[in-house]
């Protein structure tokens, strides 16, 4: 089916056009039922192939280098600038990566994932897992993914969500570790179910161990996936939090 992109401010007008709300404004009889917007559309466009890339970077295993252990956040943006998603994922990886490197050797390796195209169906991570992944998957003893860190007030593990039409579930040993790791420095976090999958889908069916920590799990805030998705939102603070807890836990994961 074509698709056409429209601005922010031309989809709200259609929104109110076909009276679709998030949330139906104070005073407003809420219509459950729907009529027709006529709507003529003129589009002149070209398509053309592209590519994107991973970017993986990794701290060698000292006794057990061939074990692995992933940290995974993906790089590319819907619309607008995608500063929580998933910018600031990016950015606590890399943080990550450049403390865990003074500390020495861990047990297993440590690999830090960055991956392209999580918005338009977790190409990345699917590329990832096909070539690093499936000749062993059993390699791979954890995964931990991020997606949209950078802002809200509460923190998720991910129990199950759907990917690619099939319900997947992230680990509940990895989420009992996160779990036991936030216990440990004095954060609550609580697991939830999503509506779909991100980055952990394409690890999970592909039988790693996986969990996929997120601080929004709803689609109705305002700003995801547009122009306001910029450095204002991001809780500076909270992505401190999200350093430690990761760093904690992937150590820890490299370390049993
Ligand atoms: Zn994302």
């Amino acid at each position: 089916m074509p698709a056409v992109a429209v601005t922010y401010e031309d989809g709200q007008y259609l929104k109110e056009l076909y009276r679709e709300w998030y949330a139906v404004p104070k005073g407003f009889k809420r219509v459950d039922e729907y009529w027709p917007v006529m709507l003529h559309v003129w589009v002149d466009a070209e398509s053309k192939e592209s590519h994107g890339l991973n970017v993986i970077g990794s701290i060698k295993g000292s006794t057990l280098p061939n074990e692995k252990v992933a940290l995974v956040a993906h790089h590319d943006n819907a619309f607008g600038p995608g500063a929580c998603d998933n910018a600031t994922a990016v950015a606590i990886n890399l943080e990550t990566a450049r403390a865990l490197a003074a500390l020495g050797a861990p047990k297993r390796t440590i690999e830090f994932v960055s991956v392209t195209g999580e918005e338009y169906g977790e190409f990345g991570s699917f590329a990832y897992v096909a070539k690093y992944v499936k000749p062993d998957p059993s390699a791979y003893k954890a995964a931990l993914v991020m997606d949209i860190v950078g802002n809200g007030d509460h923190l998720y593990y991910i129990t199950e969500s759907i990917c690619m039409g099939k319900l997947v579930q992230n680990s509940p040993q990895v989420n009992a570790h996160l779990e036991k790791v936030c216990d440990e420095l004095g954060y609550v976090i609580q697991g939830t179910q999503l509506e779909y999958a991100s980055d952990d889908g394409p690890f999970i069916l592909a039988g790693v161990p996986t969990s996929y920590l997120a601080k929004l799990i709803s689609n109705s805030w305002p700003w995801l996936h547009t122009y306001m998705d910029d450095f204002s939102v991001v809780d500076i603070n909270g992505l401190t939090v999200m350093a430690e807890i990761t760093a904690n836990t992937i150590w820890q994961l490299a370390n049993l």
